[in-house]
């Protein structure tokens, strides 16, 4: 009887775990770990689309900027086939120039556009190649991307799975090992407060006009100040450290 009911507690904290954002820290331990994040001096970010950025990480990757660190936005496909609200002859070269210019809003240094076809990204040899090419090229010892093996439901995109399983991959693999984040995870480690940032940050998202139509758009910033309100924090972007940043 009571073997049965253990089991049966397992299995809804099973179905809990697996099912539901948690967080694995404490709030406290989370927010250390963003401001230890900081430290890092040559930062790639590895995105599937324009807009990706600015919805999941334009604040942490201006707050690097500000703390000293070189940041690299890689961006593996125009988005072509997203919406197209401005009516651009051309809409991958529109979401590029999109892309630009909310990368001058939150600072990046550079921005690379690896052209590859949208809603096709997948995990191959060459696209591996790409990105090893580029953190070999900067010297990275930091990289974040997509949490490609626990993608956060009910929403999963193929190109964002495929591009954050390949990032991984490339970054683990390297001999000298970058630190590793993740994020649109379900098991967040790692917590930065965006408060500084939040302005700069909708204004980057607004910026992509063709998706979004040119208004306002808060939504990124709901969505953060939503993920620091559940642990008692600040607004944040949460990520899953892999391999933490050494200080
Ligand atoms: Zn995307």
């Amino acid at each position: 009887m009571i073997a049965g009911i253990l089991l049966f507690a397992g299995f809804l904290l099973l179905v809990r775990a697996e099912l539901g954002t948690r967080a694995t820290e404490t709030p406290t331990d989370m927010m250390a770990g963003g401001e230890a994040m900081m430290s890092a001096r040559r930062v790639v970010a590895v995105v599937a689309h324009p807009d990706d950025a600015e919805y999941w990480i334009s604040g942490t990757l201006s707050l690097l900027g500000k703390a000293g660190a070189r940041v690299v936005l890689v961006v593996a496909s125009n988005g072509e086939k997203g919406p197209n609200k401005v009516g651009a002859d051309n809409l991958a070269l529109a979401r590029q120039e999109e892309q630009r210019a909310a990368g001058r809003i939150m600072g990046y240094d550079e921005i690379l556009f690896l052209d590859l076809p949208d809603r096709s990204v997948v995990q191959d040899r060459d696209l591996n190649r790409k990105l090893t090419d580029v953190l070999l090229r900067e010297n990275a010892d930091l990289v974040i991307t997509f949490d490609g093996f626990k993608p956060q439901m009910p929403y999963l995109h193929p190109d964002h799975e495929a591009l954050g399983r390949v990032a991984r991959s490339a970054a683990l693999e390297l001999a000298t090992k970058p630190a590793l984040y993740l994020f649109h995870t379900r098991r967040p480690n790692i917590a930065v407060d965006i408060s500084s940032v939040a302005d700069a940050k909708i204004a980057a998202f607004a910026a992509h006009r063709s998706q979004h139509g040119g208004d306002s758009r808060e939504g990124p910033v709901k969505a953060n100040r939503a993920a620091g309100a559940r642990y008692g924090l600040p607004p944040a972007e949460l990520f899953r450290a892999v391999r933490q940043v050494m200080q």
